[in-house]
């Protein structure tokens, strides 16, 4: 395809945005539709952790570059990079957790990554974080947060600035021979390509148009709390739960609820449930109180407590490339998509406008699954088989 190829994309969530500004950067003529706003899927409600610390090595390859770009980026406009170390840690009693971390930690270090293997006193010294209930830990030195509505208007503006045509407020569904994007039943425009970059939607986008994938939503939450919190971004494998510094406090989260969601029809709020759970890991982990008896309606030290849906696939790897000819797509990201965009939509745009999927890795083809595959959603953070 010759780089003045005109090429929709669909969804300006990190990945759709990200991948719209390289296409159109390396001189592709691009229109991105959004059903809503930009940022208003799945990427405005992420937490904005980023790290490199994976014991695969594609997996390292993307998240290097990601993790390269964000730098680059910070100090562009609101956008800013939050350099803070990853904790990830294993508690007294849970020996498989700590076997499966002290081996992601050697896997990690083959691949050249800055991470150590601590003990409990270890991560005292260095960390204002409780950690007496602490069996074993990972430190992974290149690692930080962002706000991910900073990052979706860096983008806005960069995708303007490099010509990218928006069109915001309708829900388009797919054509795929020729490639072009419909609104209401009535094609809108023929494209070159068109890239999916949905989110969870698009396992229907593509289902309708013929070619099944193999994505699952599942519903994950966050909190904000007010709080002086000033340590390291901390995730507990054993607890499945996570925490990181956040302008007003503590950010804190968990993994994955059982129960499947429809895209079409969840509930973007939290659970009383989870707000308690995500308290007491604060107070458990931070050692600062308050918290007592909390709920996100109460007087409380909570800000805001929101859901979100992320995409799993049956192996953890992500579904980046083309499903025919000049369709692709990117989705699937175990709860790291946001942190993986800035590497993912460069990879894709040169793939769209090169010959095939040359920087994709074969791991991540959408085409090694039939998309009808049946399978348990695994939480992103979780530590076998990272
Ligand atoms: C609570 C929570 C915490 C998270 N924390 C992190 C984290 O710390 N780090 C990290 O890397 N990831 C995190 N994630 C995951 C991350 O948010 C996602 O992987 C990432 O945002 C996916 O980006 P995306 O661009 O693929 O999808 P989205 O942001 O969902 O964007 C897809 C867009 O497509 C639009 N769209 C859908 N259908 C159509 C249609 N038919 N026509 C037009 N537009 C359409 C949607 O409106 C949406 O804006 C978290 C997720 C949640 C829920």
């Amino acid at each position: 395809m010759n780089e003045s190829a005109r090429v929709a994309v669909v969804g300006a969530g990190a990945v759709g945005l990200t991948t719209a500004f390289d296409l159109a950067e390396r001189g592709a003529r691009v229109t991105l539709f959004e059903r809503d706003a930009p940022g208003g899927g799945t990427t405005g409600r992420a937490a904005g952790i980023c790290y490199d610390a994976y014991a695969e090595d594609i997996d390292v390859a993307v998240a290097d570059r990601a993790m390269d770009r964000f730098r680059s980026l910070s100090g562009e406009g609101e956008f800013a990079f939050h350099e803070t170390p990853y904790v990830f840690l294993a508690r007294e009693g849970d020996d498989a957790a700590a076997a499966a971390l002290e081996e992601s930690v050697e896997r990690m270090r083959v691949h050249d990554r800055a991470v150590s293997l601590v003990d409990a006193g270890e991560l005292a010294d260095r960390f204002p974080i409780r950690t007496d209930d602490v069996l074993l830990a990972g430190v992974a030195e290149n690692a930080g947060w962002v706000d991910p509505a900073a990052y979706v208007d860096l983008f806005v503006e960069k995708c303007e600035s490099a010509g990218v045509e928006f069109r915001v407020g309708d829900a388009v569904s797919l054509r795929v021979d020729p490639p072009g994007v419909a609104a209401d039943d009535v094609v809108t425009a023929r494209f070159d390509a068109v890239v999916v970059a949905a989110g969870v939607h698009s396992r229907r986008l593509l289902a309708d148009a013929g070619h099944p994938i193999a994505l699952r939503p599942y519903r994950a939450q966050a909190l904000v709390a007010d709080c002086d919190y000033r340590g390291p971004t901390v995730y507990d494998a054993t607890a499945e739960s996570y925490l990181r510094p956040h302008p007003a406090g503590v950010l804190a989260g968990d993994g994955v609820e059982p129960v499947e969601p429809d895209p079409d029809d969840w509930d973007p709020t939290a659970d009383d449930w989870f707000v308690t759970d995500a308290l007491d890991a604060v107070r458990h982990r931070t050692g600062i109180g308050g918290f007592d008896e909390a709920t996100v309606e109460t007087d409380s030290p909570v800000d805001r407590a929101w859901a979100g849906l992320c995409g799993a696939t049956p192996d953890r790897n992500p579904l980046v490339g083309a499903v025919t000819e000049r369709i692709f797509v990117a989705a699937g990201w175990h709860g790291h998509g946001f942190m993986w965009a800035p590497a993912i939509g460069e990879r894709l745009a040169e793939a769209v406008l090169g010959d095939g999927e040359a920087s994709i890795p074969d791991a991540f083809d959408p085409r090694r699954f039939d998309g009808d595959e049946e399978f348990a959603v695994v939480e992103g953070m979780t530590l076998d088989g990272d």
